[in-house]
């Protein structure tokens, strides 16, 4: 099965808005990182609030390892733009949460693998720490869950190159290894790209051009 099989995909925010994304069809395999580029407005957002389950397509079909995205809830993972991160826990705290809310399936290690690579002191508490370093916190909560499906908005927007690289290098190691898949927004082709097994490039809520970076990148 595919990690996701859309047809047709469409949303619109109430009954005579705009459509915030149109007509949207694609098949990701899996195991595979896919590069979710356009720029702001194009419909990145509401597209992978659709994989996440948290907005409802007002058209289409869309499954997510082969389930509908609200049954696939515990297999996959999203990294926001807003971070549910409580400000007066500690990183500690906050990993000790994601552990709880994860029964059965938590890897502590790998989580805190993620903020200790930061040079993050696990006492600190999440209201001391910059956007970047909460990004860091927040892959970790999503990471530490292991899920079959990992979906980022524009996680590299308050990231450091370090930080950038260290990002790129963790996922390629959850695609490789554990066979995750991986959706990743920017507004930027060129920080995803070389990464990238697949690429959606998005416009005014369409997918402009759609397939293997391989394939795109030698017929064009
Ligand atoms: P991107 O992530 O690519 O910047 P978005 O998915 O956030 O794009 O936005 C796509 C379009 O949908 C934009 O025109 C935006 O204004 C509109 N939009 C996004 N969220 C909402 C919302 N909750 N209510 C109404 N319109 C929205
Ligand atoms: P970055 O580009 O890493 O996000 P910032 O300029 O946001 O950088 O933060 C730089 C440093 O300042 C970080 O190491 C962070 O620990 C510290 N810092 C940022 N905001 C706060 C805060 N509200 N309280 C305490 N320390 C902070």
């Amino acid at each position: 099965i595919a990690a996701i099989e859309a047809v047709g995909l469409g949303k619109r925010y109430g009954r005579l808005g705009k459509w915030a994304v149109q007509d949207c069809s694609f098949r990701l395999p899996q195991g595979q990182i896919c590069a979710l580029v356009g720029p702001n407005g194009a419909g990145k957002s509401t597209l992978l609030g659709q994989l996440a389950g948290l907005v409802r397509p007002s058209r289409g079909e869309l499954r997510v390892m082969g389930k509908t995205p609200g049954a696939a809830r515990q297999q996959l993972a999203f990294l926001a733009q807003e971070k549910p991160l409580y400000p007066q826990f500690t990183i500690e705290e906050t990993l000790r949460m994601g552990q709880e809310l994860n029964p059965g399936h938590w890897d502590a290690e790998r989580a805190a693998r993620i903020v200790k690579e930061g040079d993050l002191d696990p006492g600190t508490k999440v209201r001391e720490l910059s956007g970047g370093q909460r990004t860091r916190v927040a892959l970790a909560l999503c990471l530490g869950k292991q899920p079959d499906l990992l979906l980022l908005d524009e996680p590299m927007a308050d990231l450091d190159p370090l930080a950038r690289h260290q990002l790129m290098g963790n996922l390629l190691a959850e695609a490789g290894e554990s066979g995750t898949t991986v959706v990743i927004s920017s507004h930027i082709l060129a920080e995803l790209e070389g990464a990238c097994d697949y690429l959606l490039l998005m416009e005014n809520g369409r997918i402009r051009l759609g397939g293997e970076t391989d394939e795109l990148l030698s017929a064009h």
